[in-house]
């Protein structure tokens, strides 16, 4: 749909959730003429209020602390946040009345007709490649931003011009589930695993959502794929476009030729592995994909080159923060669950110290001791988890119980890690239990250790 047939339609946009991409949302609309409600269940606080103002300056009918149902029901179309759950009642309401309900990433879709978006979706590894990929367009000249899920909202960018030339676009399964509009230009798919078990009946609902990356698939289309996963194989396989594939175990249009430890397109030379600063494999993967966009958008391989070797690790994803007397200390505090662990374990080539524990998330962490057991000096067991670490891993890996004190949980690894190791914060944990959020968690780790210094 287009903003000239919201118009017509004559009726209001419903606006559900005013964090900021629903804020971005209700703004566009309003500027393009189209009358808005936007409601959020939370109640105006001493925060929300300048935002509540500026819409409604902007001539945005604003209902905090609840949603009119029966508005709702009456709107020409009804514009869903991300991380409003599909059951809410808001959206229950639109679809009982026939009301379309579209993702805000339609709404910013409509508000840049000339961009072109590279959209990268995935179970893990979106947000590294979505960043990966704007930073090689950037390099390769290319006016390009990132958004979506990885901070931005595609509104935002519609809204505060100039629209960009490129857009690299991080989509959640949510969000492609009410996404009818977008079309990428080049659609990314990293990987699929068993995710979001709590807000999916079934695996199948899940990957059915991730599907929908190529809805609007044409024949112009380009699609960027992880050959080595069977199930992306299996559900991209027939779809219309061209298909590019992306292996860290064998050749293909983008791959990691491991006798040689290089990354390779085709047959040419991309970048050796060691000028790549980002650990593992799995990083490999993601540098791949993002160079394959980029070689797709027009980026030249000098510029790729360029633009992979200067790339940094995003904050909180394995890293590197210090090296203090030949100890590597690495942040992970984004892997909050065991398989994230495993990841940043395996990715690691010198003995370590990991730090493991948090708010425990029903996951065994058996699964750790063997990738661990060859290099792990030790595991630290912290938080509410730290008993349940020690029995699950106790019997195969020396764990010390380190209580709740993260300082302790410092001072005991700088003592135990040797010239030549690395200390990982990977805690396969949600932070709750002792910090904000998973960012606080590693803004203290990088605080503590700067402090050793
Ligand atoms: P997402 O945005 O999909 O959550 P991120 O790029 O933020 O992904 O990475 C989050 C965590 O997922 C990382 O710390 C790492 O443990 C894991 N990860 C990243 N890329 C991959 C990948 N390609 N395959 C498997 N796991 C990955």
């Amino acid at each position: 749909m287009s903003f000239a047939s919201w118009r017509d339609r004559g009726r209001e946009a419903a606006v559900i959730g005013l964090g900021k991409s629903g804020v971005a949302a209700a703004l566009l609309l309003r500027r393009e003429g189209i009358p808005v409600y936007a409601s959020d269940v939370a109640r105006e606080s001493a925060a929300s209020h300048d935002v509540t103002l500026r819409l409604q300056a902007a001539g945005v009918a604003v209902q905090r602390g609840g949603h009119d149902l029966t508005r709702i029901a009456q709107a020409g179309v009804c514009v869903v946040s991300p991380g409003i759950p599909p059951e809410a009642a808001p959206l229950a309401s639109a679809r009982a009345a026939g009301v379309p309900v579209v993702s805000e990433l339609d709404v910013g879709w409509a508000g840049l007709p000339d961009t072109r978006f590279a959209v990268v979706t995935g179970t893990n590894g979106k947000t590294t490649t979505t960043a990966l990929t704007g930073h090689l367009l950037q390099v390769g000249g290319l006016r390009s931003v990132t958004a979506g899920n990885i901070g931005r909202p595609l509104a935002q960018v519609a809204f505060e011009g100039p629209p960009p030339a490129w857009v690299a676009l991080e989509v959640s399964s949510f969000q492609l589930h009410d996404t009818y509009d977008l079309t990428p230009a080049i659609g990314a798919l990293t990987n699929l695993a068993p995710d979001h078990l709590d807000r999916y009946p079934t695996l199948e609902a899940y990957y059915q959502d991730k599907d929908l990356l190529f809805r609007r698939a044409t024949p112009e289309s380009c699609w960027v794929l992880n050959a080595d996963d069977a199930e992306v194989r299996r559900r991209s396989c027939g779809r219309l476009g061209r298909r590019l594939g992306f292996s860290v175990r064998q050749p293909a249009e983008a791959w990691f030729d491991r006798s040689q430890r290089a990354l390779r397109l085709g047959e040419s030379l991309l970048l050796p592995r060691e000028r790549l600063t980002l650990l593992g494999d799995h990083n490999v993967a993601n540098a791949l994909a993002a160079s394959l966009i980029a070689a797709e958008a027009g980026v030249v391989l000098d510029d790729i080159r360029e633009g992979l070797a200067s790339f940094r690790a995003l904050p909180h994803r394995l890293e590197p923060v210090a090296e203090q007397g030949g100890v590597l200390w690495i942040n992970d505090s984004k892997a909050t669950n065991v398989a994230s662990t495993l990841v940043a374990v395996q990715a690691l080539e010198r003995p370590f110290v990991l730090l493991l524990g948090g708010r425990h998330k029903g996951e065994p962490y058996t699964v750790l001791a063997e990738a661990a057991a060859a290099r792990c000096r030790a595991v630290l067991a912290f938080g509410e988890s730290r008993q349940l670490v020690a029995g699950d891993l106790g019997t195969r890996l020396p764990v010390i119980d380190c209580g709740t004190d993260f300082a302790r949980v410092i001072t005991e690894a700088q003592r135990l890690a040797r010239p030549g190791d690395a200390v990982l914060l990977s805690p396969a944990c949600s932070s709750y239990d002792m910090f904000k959020n998973y960012e606080d968690r590693g803004a203290q780790f990088r605080a503590a250790v700067e402090a050793l210094g």
